[in-house]
């Protein structure tokens, strides 16, 4: 893998490449790209950037001020295994033209500067993130996208057993039963060729892979995993994973959703993130508290577990973030941490005696986040718990899920919807500004975005269930 500008250079010119494919990442989350003739790039490029215009990028800049540039990171560069074109691709920060800065409104951005911030304090200079994505393959998918006659129904390469589109008949041998996804082999395991293809290509583009497997819900989740990295990093492979997933997808004749519920009653789709934070090349994490944690990991714990309810604004930022955090589907609903135990948002993986091995893994994110917000996010909130002491509490070593009404009452949970996930980080949001790494007006413009276009436009128009509800009333 290149490593340096020159190394991009001798690449385009030893393969031969012809066309360069600049990506880079929107407020939402979405890759976005440009693709630009080789003799457009040289070295400049990597410095200055390539010019292109900002102002149609959702949640960028206005009209009157739209040049922007992208500036290529050399170590993102591989070629594109789904072009005919031999393609070189590499993930661009953005900068600003006029001033010559970092746009302070680019995600990646925002992820450098969390690094640039924990190193500020002394207290760390890495932290490794290693965030697990599932997803959702369907067959088909139908939705009407404006209309105030809402409808969708999905279908999946396994059949369906228990939601959406009833399909009674048919044959339902070897079919995943409800909730037992998770994971007999073949034949009731029928994508494991296309999820090989998704992780040997992953590998092709650079991401360090590691396994892949279906997951609990019946109609066609799955997972593949790739080794934790530095944040950034993670959250570049991140965005390359679900861009390689989608495309092996789509040779195959299936969309994916990385949606956190698209089926009511089963399970949903998270991306528990683990972390760590590290000086020096040593790990931190590992100490002589509860679960091998030190101090500062408890504290990193309390600093997450106090911020949740604004955290998730970033972390689960759709409608549908917060259809996965209800009981029963091994979604986190309390905001507890404990060893082992799944149903707490945070919880210590049992992972030897080995300090280097010593994280903790939030449960809450889903796929749905912008990455390099979410991580960035997170970090804030735990630096702020090491910098400011935050006791997490007792830890919680119960199935949360069996607990008593009354009992359960005692447990902060995360909260019911986007909205009120906005409303709490309107209030508390401290945490990510006074760093320097997010500022007033992007947690500003991320309110007023969601609002305008998820939250109100989710809550004007007819649901479908409403129908059921009301129709004969
Ligand atoms: N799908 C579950 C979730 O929504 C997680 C299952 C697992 O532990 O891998 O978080
Ligand atoms: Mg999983
Ligand atoms: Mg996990």
């Amino acid at each position: 893998m290149p490593e340096t500008p020159q190394d991009v250079l001798k690449l385009i010119q030893d393969q031969d490449i012809k066309i360069i494919d600049l990506k880079f990442i929107d407020m939402p989350g979405i890759w976005q790209h440009c693709s630009f003739y080789y003799n457009q790039i040289d070295e400049s490029s990597f410095t200055d950037g390539v010019p292109f215009d900002g102002s149609s990028i959702r949640g960028w800049k206005a009209i009157n001020e739209s040049d922007m540039c992208m500036v290529p990171d050399p170590k993102t560069a591989w070629i594109d295994p789904f072009m005919q074109e031999k393609t070189l691709s590499m993930i661009c920060s953005i900068k600003e033209p006029r001033t010559g800065e970092w746009y302070s409104r680019d995600p990646r951005t925002i992820a450098q500067k969390a690094i640039d911030f924990l190193s500020s304090t002394g207290l760390g200079d890495t932290v490794f993130i290693g965030p697990e994505a599932e997803f959702f393959v369907f067959d088909d998918v139908r939705f009407d996208q404006t209309e105030s006659k809402a409808f969708y129904y999905v279908d999946s390469i396994e059949g369906r057993w228990n939601s959406g589109r009833e399909e009674m008949g048919g044959n339902l041998g070897y079919k995943p039963r409800y909730k037992e996804g998770y994971f007999p082999v073949a034949p009731t395991d029928t994508m494991q060729d296309m999820r090989t293809e998704m992780l040997l290509t992953m590998a092709e583009c650079g991401v360090p892979i590691e396994k892949h497997h279906h997951e609990v819900a019946t109609g066609g989740q799955n997972e593949l995993g790739f080794r934790f990295a530095t944040l950034v990093e993670a959250a570049d492979y991140l965005m390359t994973y679900k861009y390689v997933i989608k495309n092996v997808a789509k040779k195959y004749g299936k969309t994916v959703t990385f949606m956190p519920k698209p089926l009511f009653n089963d399970n949903g789709s998270g991306m528990h993130t683990h972390q760590s934070i590290w000086k020096d090349g040593q790990p931190l994490f590992w100490g002589d508290g509860y679960a091998n944690l030190s101090k500062m990991a408890l504290n990193y714990i309390g600093g997450i577990l106090k911020h949740a309810p604004a955290l998730l604004a970033l972390t689960n930022p759709t409608t549908n973030s917060y259809k996965r955090l209800v009981p029963g589907f091994e979604a986190p609903v309390n905001l507890a941490y404990s060893q082992g135990n799944r149903s707490a948002s945070i919880r210590i993986p049992l992972s030897g005696t080995n300090p280097k091995a010593k994280r903790l893994e939030f449960r809450c994110p889903d796929a749905t986040c912008n990455p390099y917000l979410a991580f960035a996010a997170m970090v804030c909130a735990g630096i702020d718990g090491i910098k400011n002491e935050i006791d997490p509490g007792e830890p919680l070593d119960v199935d949360i899920y069996d607990l008593s009404p009354e009992e359960l009452s005692k447990i902060p949970s995360t909260p019911g919807s986007l909205e009120d996930a906005l409303e709490s980080l309107e209030k508390d949001h401290g945490f990510l500004t006074s760093t320097g790494v997010f500022t007033e007006d992007f947690i500003e413009n991320w309110i007023s975005y969601k609002l305008d276009n998820e939250v109100n436009p989710m809550r004007l128009r007819p649901h479908p269930y409403e129908f059921s509800l009301y129709y004969d009333v």
